[in-house]
């Protein structure tokens, strides 16, 4: 059975600038396409929930938790998702702005270094709103495969992939990063469990925040932006220098390499604790 939205598209033209017009910035302070308004909540894309509590990362959400209304719609957007009746699996969250990079080509202005008070500023921020964040999160993180085919459905743990900018960073693990971790593994501990997965450069990795991680359930550590683009990490030598160190470690704690792959969907059924890049 199929439910048609009811809604309004109202075109934006990227082209003439028209996603910097005072109208549209006052649905999406980034001047980024696209925003969903529905009622008092709005969904936007390239902004983050870190900023307000009420806003969720739109990107990545990739298949809502479907009654069997729905299951082909790639997101289901409700009031009711708001309140968090239905589980949508995976959940990007940026926790805290802060990175010790300051890459040209990063999507996020906001993504960078900040000193002393500015960055004490930056963590409060975070801190103050996580507990609402997440206690606005789906009552559970579970999710039904369409793939399976009718009548086969089996209720799969969703994802949490928690990012930044760097939240690995000293002044951000274990005031936001642990804490938030912790409150996402006792909030879905009864209602079937959630992957946790960390996102981060891989930069400030050592052996005992792998052992953190691992000691707090975390699913997947996930290395991203080993590339070209980052500084020190340019040319295929020194980034299979850095995945094969990075590697090393992984394996020292017995975590498997994950099969992800662009071209595959179920990567984040496997078995954890796992790495990937
Ligand atoms: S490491 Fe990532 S988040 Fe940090 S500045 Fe670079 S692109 Fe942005």
């Amino acid at each position: 059975m199929r439910r048609r939205a009811n809604y309004e598209a109202v075109p934006v033209d990227t082209h003439k600038g028209e996603q910097h017009l005072p109208a549209y910035e006052a649905i999406n302070a980034n001047a980024k396409c696209p925003a969903l308004v529905d009622a008092d909540v709005t969904i936007f894309s390239r902004a983050s929930a870190a900023a307000d509590g009420r806003r969720l990362w739109a990107m990545g959400l990739c298949c809502a938790r479907s009654d069997g209304l729905s299951q082909d719609l790639r997101v289901r957007w409700s009031p009711s998702v708001h309140k968090a009746e239905f589980a949508i699996e995976p959940i990007y969250y940026v926790m805290a702005w802060a990175c010790h990079r300051r890459c040209k080509h990063c999507y996020e202005d906001r993504f960078r270094p900040y000193l002393r008070k500015e960055l004490a500023g930056v963590v409060e921020e975070a801190q103050r709103n996580f507990p609402r964040i997440i206690d606005n999160f789906p009552r559970r993180m579970s999710y039904v495969d369409p793939a399976e085919g009718p009548g086969q459905h089996s209720e799969k743990i969703g994802r949490i992939v928690l990012s930044g900018g760097e939240s690995l960073l000293d002044a951000v693990r274990e005031t936001v990063t642990y804490p938030v971790i912790e409150r996402l593994q006792q909030r879905y501990a009864n209602e079937g469990g959630v992957k946790i997965v960390v996102q981060t450069t891989g930069d400030l990795l050592t052996d005992s925040i792998v052992d953190e991680l691992l000691q707090r359930g975390v699913y997947m550590i996930s290395v991203a932006s080993v590339d070209d683009f980052h500084v020190g990490l340019e040319g295929p030598d020194k980034q299979q220098a850095f995945v094969d160190k990075l590697s090393a470690m992984f394996d020292r704690h017995d975590m498997r390499r994950s099969g992800l792959s662009a071209t595959t969907c179920n990567w984040h059924e496997e078995e954890g604790p796992l790495y990937g890049f």
